[in-house]
């Protein structure tokens, strides 16, 4: 997802708010500190609802927010939260983890959209009609024309002083 949206989401929710510090260890033990939302910007009002129902769950038992995301991601086509939080939470917040997961089946990842899922591409994917439609038309070699804008890109970056996952991280949110 786009850093304006990861922005806002951090802004609006502190307990979405990433530690910047995690992409620059060795070995990288929060993910989602490092990558965040790993996903299209069209489930960006499926993860604002999301947040608004964790946040009111932890009011409605008075309990102070102790949500940690550990990692956000798209798998197999529907939207994945791995978190931490106190025992007495975890079901609760499962319950609306589950939820959003459902959820994700019918919205395009793209824009956002009625989708559903769409099996026969590369990668299992909720996509509108329009966005299935372009996603049929990229072929393996446009993809691969793009390669060496990438790259440059990365080394752009290393050379402005960013590690190599930095870098590649950097690029990959504004491909995206
Ligand atoms: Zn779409």
């Amino acid at each position: 997802m786009n850093l304006e949206y990861e922005n806002k989401l951090a802004g609006e929710f502190p307990f979405m708010h990433r530690n910047s510090e995690a992409l620059k260890q060795n070995y990288i033990s929060d993910l989602y500190g490092a990558f965040g939302f790993e996903c299209g910007d069209g489930w960006y009002e499926l993860l604002q609802e999301m947040c608004v129902e964790i946040a009111k769950a932890y009011t409605n038992q008075s309990v102070e927010i102790d949500f940690k995301p550990l990692q956000i991601k798209e798998k197999y086509g529907t939207l994945r939260v791995y978190f931490a939080t106190s025992e007495e939470m975890y079901k609760p917040i499962q319950k609306i983890i589950d939820k959003y997961k459902k959820k994700s089946e019918t919205i395009c990842e793209e824009c956002g959209q009625l989708g559903m899922m769409r099996n026969d591409l590369n990668w299992i994917r909720v996509l509108c009609d329009t966005h299935y439609q372009s996603a049929l038309n990229i072929k393996p070699e446009d993809k691969l024309k793009k390669l060496p804008e990438i790259f440059n890109q990365i080394n752009k970056y290393i050379k402005d002083g960013y590690s190599i996952l930095e870098a590649i991280n950097k690029t990959k949110n504004e491909a995206e």
